[in-house]
């Protein structure tokens, strides 16, 4: 048998009929970039995850640099994050000028360890960035307390986490911004990049919006004032319908970005949407037979927290001996994945940050013994009990 780690054309296959009636409606609509279906995706995405504004952009890595910019974060600015997660992270935070400060997981939920966020706060800090990590919420009680306390912004890196909840409240609505990511193997995905910022916060949204389409026009004007504290009322364009000429769209307020999640993308993702509450309740029954059938083996099953209705984006255990059952694995068709092989602060291209090895344990720990096995949604029950008598044998 062959069992990859996630399989898109069994997706596919299983909603193809809608998703090829909607691609050719784009495309013989010939209307590729905003219009009706960004729209409307962004309204879905919105009243699911229980937000006021959600703004889509090219990709989650865009969302998270468009986040801290709304947010005014950028040269000579601190931001604390988890080492223990996608480079995307981080490399937000250093793509705004600003400098990612690393903190250590906890071993059981390999999320960001709120009694070691304190111990780096400095003058510079200026916000945190949880990573709701293999799709379960970080502690965001005790990280919302801290930000208060030294009023410091909270972006929740919620890339691998759409549809997560914590006590009950959906991941996205559990700090001042949230990013998404639709890359492909996310638990909602599209058919290339695609990324979403969400909030309540009226100002962080405009100045968002402003940034994905180059800071121009009326709402680049508002976006300038916003982040330069200037009252003044913004002239709005009166000559009729502005989608056919709007001369204010050539007036440049700020330096943004070219990010924009494209029609087609969007009508793909009004499509999975619907579905993606099955999926994941789908990767939480295959996870339970996982639990179930692993945890008195040789590898250690994942923690989730009472507090957490996690998503599974992956399902990640521990092997004292990683490599030799990674091999095995393969041998047997199999396929697995190292999330991370290399923690953060370890990186080369952030050796002149000064961390080195020892510095963060857990991180480092985990680093060497984990990995993720198939629990997309359209397994079978064979393939499920063949990934099991595989672990076990
Ligand atoms: C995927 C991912 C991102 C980046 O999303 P892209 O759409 O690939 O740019 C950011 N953070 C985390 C934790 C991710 O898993």
């Amino acid at each position: 048998m062959n069992i990859p780690l996630i399989d898109l054309k069994a997706q596919y296959k299983s909603i193809a009929e809608d998703l090829d009636r909607v691609t050719k409606e784009v495309l013989s609509s010939a209307n590729y970039i905003m219009g009706k279906n960004v729209i409307e995706f962004e309204k879905e995405f919105a009243e699911y995850i229980g937000v006021k504004h959600a703004i889509s952009v090219g990709n989650g890595t865009d969302a998270l640099v468009i986040a801290l910019k709304s947010l005014g974060i950028g040269n000579g600015d601190e931001v604390i994050t988890s080492t223990f997660t996608y480079f995307a992270s981080a490399e937000a935070i250093s793509a705004v000028g600003a400098t990612p400060v690393f903190v250590d997981v906890e071993k059981e939920t390999f999320n960001i360890d709120p009694t070691k966020i304190e111990e780096k706060i400095t003058k510079k800090t200026k916000a945190i960035i949880p990573v709701h990590i293999f799709g379960q919420s970080a502690r965001m009680d005790e990280i919302n307390e801290i930000a208060k306390k030294y009023k410091l912004k909270v972006i929740e890196d919620a890339a691998q986490a759409v549809g997560s909840k914590y006590k009950g409240r959906m991941v996205g609505t559990l700090g001042d911004v949230a990013c998404f990511s639709f890359f492909p193997t996310k638990n909602l995905s599209c058919a290339g990049d695609g990324g979403m910022i969400v909030t309540n916060d009226d100002s962080i949204a405009t100045i968002a919006t402003a940034l994905r389409t180059h800071g121009s026009g009326e709402n680049g004007q508002r976006a300038y004032n916003l982040l330069n504290n200037i009252t003044e009322e913004v002239e709005t364009f009166k000559g009729g319908d502005d989608t056919v000429y709007n001369p204010l769209k050539y007036y440049n307020y700020l330096i943004g970005f070219n990010s924009r999640l494209d029609a087609i993308q969007a009508a793909i993702l009004r499509v999975k949407l619907p579905h993606l509450n099955v999926w994941n309740e789908r990767r939480r029954e295959i996870a339970k037979i996982f639990d179930r059938e692993l945890k008195d083996s040789n590898v250690v099953v994942p923690t989730i927290d009472k507090e957490n209705e996690t998503v599974y984006h992956q399902y990640v255990l521990q092997s004292d001996d990683r490599e030799s059952m990674l091999s095995r694995l393969k041998e047997k068709g199999v396929a697995t994945g190292v999330y991370y092989p290399i923690p953060l602060h370890l990186q080369k291209v952030y050796k002149d940050l000064g961390y080195k090895e020892g510095d963060m344990p857990v991180a480092e720990y985990l680093s060497n013994r984990t990995f993720a096995i198939p629990v997309y949604p359209e397994l079978t029950e064979n393939e499920i009990n063949y990934i099991v008598e595989s672990i076990k044998a």
